[in-house]
């Protein structure tokens, strides 16, 4: 920045999409990268967020990760708070899951388009449980294809074995430099 040497950015990351999709685990992931999955983390009630300093290729950046639940009804009410001053939203989908990967075509873009300035947020696809291959619904090409009507790219992640999970804040967060 133009200030030079001072504290590192704080962004606003959003995290979204049904629940079960693995928002939670990435999230922890991020945060813990030493700590093992835990197999039965409830369902997100509500809104919670984690803050984590990423020593990123941009530089040093101070994340502040906000994280639904996915379905549930009040979190409705709280999106204009979700959303307000957000940098950039990952948009979660299981690739085991067909209907996890409808709903962002069906509920969460329209979500993001009548509550952000969706021009301003800088949007990153992440097809999560990459580990259960054997058990894809998804295809990368229809993913791909996604990707091409909304202008975002794409990764697929694992929140078990850590597989892309840094990569992922990272190259969003390079999204939001290349806007800046
Ligand atoms: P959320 O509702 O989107 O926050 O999803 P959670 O993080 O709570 O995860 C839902 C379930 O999927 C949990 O049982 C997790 O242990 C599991 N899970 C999350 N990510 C992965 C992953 O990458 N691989 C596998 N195999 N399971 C995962
Ligand atoms: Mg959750």
């Amino acid at each position: 920045t133009a200030t030079g040497a001072g504290k590192p950015p704080l962004y606003k990351i959003v995290m979204l999409g049904d629940s079960g999709v693995g928002k939670t685990s990435l999230v922890a992931r991020l945060t813990n990268p030493d700590r093992p999955l835990n197999h039965d983390i409830s369902a997100t009630m509500g809104i919670e967020f984690d803050t984590q300093m990423l020593d990123t290729p941009h530089g040093k950046v101070k994340a502040q990760i906000w994280d639904t639940a996915g379905q549930e009804r009040f979190a409705r009410v709280l999106l204009p708070t979700y959303f307000r001053k957000a940098k950039g939203v990952i948009l979660v989908y299981d690739i085991t899951n067909a209907k996890s990967f409808e709903s962002l075509s069906e509920r969460w873009m329209v979500q993001l388009n009548d509550h952000a300035s969706s021009d301003d947020l800088a949007k990153l696809l992440v097809g999560n449980k990459s580990d259960l291959e054997g058990s894809r619904e998804v295809s990368r090409e229809k993913a791909q294809q996604f990707c091409q009507e909304y202008g975002m790219e794409m990764l697929e992640t694992s929140a078990k074995s850590g597989e892309n999970v840094l990569k992922s804040f990272e190259q969003l967060i390079g999204i939001v430099h290349d806007r800046a």
